[in-house]
């Protein structure tokens, strides 16, 4: 069975799919490896040392993604530079494995099943214990929270730690996280260890004793409606809930030096956290880091992509901040793809049980077949089976 590591071609994407220890376990299980050429070049892993491992260095990519039995990818497929659609390399029967925005981009997955590829979606892992090492979503999450209280250390005007000098003492920066899932949670114990007093907030009350144990204060709203879905996500609250949450973190925003913002409601637009007027009431020299800026922001002010400055007050909208650490976040990746795969080939051939909770859920195409009804929705596509979600 051969897999094959394709190169991104995604501006700004520097993470590759598999890191050259990694081929050399999959080369162990006696199964073949293929490597773009140049495909960990951008997060400094030589084509030199794929081979060392034991892969086969392609040059070619519609080769690469012909031969392909298994191809591994960080994102979504693409048109390349030559007008060529990815998914029309891929052969009838082929497996892909990557980030596929089955959601948000949903003709993408109806391309894949025309094709009669099987495409799993790495963000369709479900978040349960059993398969926590292949959770792509968390160990990429835990990247961005790290790397967005570095950002905002770095664009903050003052010190995150308390400093007793012989020219005056500091008083430490406030930083309020919003949203304290798996970023939010590395947020602020990025933001503990720099010295900062951190203060958090989410709709879902069970992350209070997590937030508490890095050192963080919780900053509690009492909301009537029920606040998590399937899964342990948050749900898309009403409209009343919204304006009570931003009743209470209002006067909590104006007192921050630093406002990380990561809430997110799988396959809805990110929830408006910051209004324009609660930017207005922040002391200038603040720095708002959004982490939802392009699933809509979680700030009124925030410009996918861009650094703003509003007030005085500066909004980096950031994206893709995973990639901006490429090493660990590729190595961190190839280990989630690695389990996930060793998880679905037994003797060197791919076995698909859909009664398994990991396939049926990641398994979003097959045999010409789209098996998710939230995909099958937005595509106003008729079910065939039952909801594989
Ligand atoms: P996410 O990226 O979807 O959202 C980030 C955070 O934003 C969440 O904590 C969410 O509650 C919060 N949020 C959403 N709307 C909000 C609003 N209006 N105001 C304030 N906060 C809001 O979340 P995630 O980090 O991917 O984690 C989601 C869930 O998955 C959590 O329950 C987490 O504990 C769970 N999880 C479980 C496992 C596991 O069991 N293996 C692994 C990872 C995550």
């Amino acid at each position: 069975m051969k897999i094959a590591i394709a190169k991104e071609i995604e501006v700004g994407e520097r993470r590759v799919a598999v890191i050259p220890d990694t081929v050399a376990r999959l080369v162990k299980q006696g199964l073949e490896v293929l490597v773009e050429a140049g495909a960990g070049e951008r997060a400094y892993f030589p084509d030199a040392d794929y081979e060392a491992a034991g892969a086969r260095i392609v040059q070619d990519a519609t080769q690469l993604w012909g031969e392909a039995d298994i191809l591994l990818k960080v994102g979504p497929p693409q048109e390349r530079e030559n007008g060529q659609l990815e998914v029309n390399l891929l052969r009838e029967g082929a497996v892909l494995i990557s980030f596929l925005n089955p959601l948000g981009t949903p003709e993408v997955i109806q391309h894949l099943a025309e094709r009669k590829v099987t495409a799993f979606s790495m963000e369709m892992i479900p978040r349960t214990s059993r398969a926590q090492s292949m959770d792509a979503l968390s160990s990429q999450a835990g990247v961005a929270g790290y790397k967005a209280t570095l950002i905002a250390a770095a664009a903050l005007p003052k010190f995150f730690p308390m400093l007793t000098t012989a020219a005056g003492t500091i008083a430490p920066a406030k930083v309020f996280v919003m949203g304290a899932g798996v970023a939010g949670l590395q947020a602020i114990a990025t933001a503990r260890r720099l010295g900062a007093v951190v203060e958090a907030f989410d709709i879902r009350p069970a992350v209070k004793e997590e937030v508490q144990s890095l050192g963080a204060k919780f900053v509690e709203v009492k909301l009537e409606e029920d606040t998590v879905a399937a899964g342990g996500y948050a749900k898309e609250v009403s409209e009343a809930a919204k304006q009570r949450s931003r009743e209470v973190v209002t006067e909590h925003v104006r007192q921050s030096d630093v406002v990380i913002t990561t809430a997110q409601v799988p396959g809805k637009k990110a929830p408006l956290l910051v209004t324009e007027e609660m930017v207005n009431q922040m002391k200038p020299g603040s720095v708002i880091v959004d982490l939802a800026a392009d699933q809509g922001g979680n700030c009124a002010c925030t410009e996918p992509g861009k650094d703003v400055v509003h007030h005085g007050v500066t909004i980096i909208g950031t994206i893709n901040l995973p990639a901006s650490m490429p090493i660990h976040a590729s190595q961190m990746y190839a280990k989630n793809l690695l389990t996930l795969v060793q998880y679905l080939v037994k003797d060197g051939a791919l076995q698909l049980n859909f009664d398994d909770d990991i396939v049926n859920s990641a398994c979003v195409v097959h045999a010409g077949e789209i098996r998710n009804q939230r995909v099958r929705e937005a595509l106003g596509v008729p079910s065939p089976q039952p909801s594989a979600l």
